[in-house]
């Protein structure tokens, strides 16, 4: 018997000191962690994508508490994720514009010449080896789809040679940025509605030998932009988002309609009678002089004239313009 009970003090013994021990141990030498880490990480997405530059939603959530990265970082969550992370952080969250990808190319197969017939494998980088890919033009989108396959969220599919992005579904995680070859994906504000759809650095004419919608530099754009927010540089024009105000005026005049607006989006500015106290403010600020009426009395918009710019809007002090 004694056998047997000896060596069940002894353990116990041994158990117990260890037992102390170690819970000694736990309390001196406890790591303290941020509980704020922990609810940050409850808020985030957990897609995991790698959008934000940290290795994933964790190393996000520990940056984000210990004040390394801002309550913006995450492209997945967006606006309404830094409204709940300006909660637990205590911060202004500040305005937020959602971003999303774009594909600055629409040479798809009726618009961008092919070279040759691609038949490797289906990777732009792997065929971008091969001549820069089958299309003629060296800028543009190769139509593998190795965007298509990298997107977490479905947000980017391959129509008739060219990608496009599904912009419902876009989280501007900039994974297809990352593994495009061609760098012709771009994050760019959702509420801007006017895209250049073109990358191609050629002159006119060499870009006119490949793609019948690439931009041949003619300068139109910059010409009809009242607002400076386009210019041609290395042979192709690039707007300037912080000053575009979508009135699409490139998009009307580019004879090569390498500029995309949806006109159907395109809005009208209306004055309220009621609100209207006849300043000529908002006839000061339009560039299209699209609004008529003399000082101290209602003042209209000439609808045929108005492109829906909205600098009367932003303009007027009584809050007597609506765009529709
Ligand atoms: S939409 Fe208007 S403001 Fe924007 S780049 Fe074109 S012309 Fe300029
Ligand atoms: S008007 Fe069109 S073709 Fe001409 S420079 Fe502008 S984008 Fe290029």
């Amino acid at each position: 018997m004694n056998n047997i009970i000896w060596p069940v003090i002894v353990l116990g013994g041994i158990a117990v000191f260890f037992g102390i021990v170690l819970a000694y141990a736990s309390k001196k030498f406890a790591v303290e962690v941020d509980p704020r880490v922990t609810e940050v990480r409850e808020v985030l997405p957990g897609a995991n994508c790698g959008g934000c530059g940290y290795a994933g939603c964790d190393a996000l959530a520990e940056a984000i508490a210990r004040g390394d990265a801002a309550i913006t970082t995450c492209p997945v969550g967006g606006a309404e994720l830094a409204a709940k992370l300006s909660v637990i952080m205590g911060v202004e969250a500040g305005s937020m514009e959602r971003e999303v990808a774009r594909v600055i190319c629409c040479g798809d197969k009726n618009n961008a010449k092919e070279k040759y017939e691609y038949q490797g494998i289906e990777d732009c980088k792997a065929a971008e080896m091969l001549a820069g890919g089958s299309k003629s033009c060296r800028y543009g989108c190769t139509g593998l789809g190795t965007c298509v396959r990298e997107c977490p969220f479905d947000a980017i599919h391959v129509v008739n040679g060219a990608a496009v992005v599904d912009e419902e579904k876009c989280t501007a995680c900039k994974k297809c940025i990352a593994v495009c070859p061609k760098g012709i994906i771009e994050l760019v504000p959702v509420s801007n509605k006017v895209r250049v759809l073109c990358k191609n650095l050629d002159k006119g004419k060499s870009t006119m030998d490949v793609c019948k919608i690439g931009c041949i530099a003619c300068q139109k754009c910059v010409k009809a932009c009242k607002f400076d927010a386009i210019k041609v540089e290395n042979n192709v024009a690039k707007i300037d988002y912080s000053k575009c105000v979508n009135c699409m005026m490139c998009a009307e005049v580019c004879p090569t309609k390498t500029i995309y607006a949806n006109f159907a989006d395109r809005k009208k500015a209306f004055i309220s009678d009621d609100k209207c106290i006849g300043c000529a403010i908002c006839k000061k600020h339009c560039n299209f002089e699209a609004i008529e009426g003399e000082l101290k009395s209602k003042h209209k918009v000439l609808d045929d004239k108005c492109v829906g710019c909205s600098q009367c809007s932003v303009k007027c002090p009584k809050d007597a313009i609506e765009m529709k």
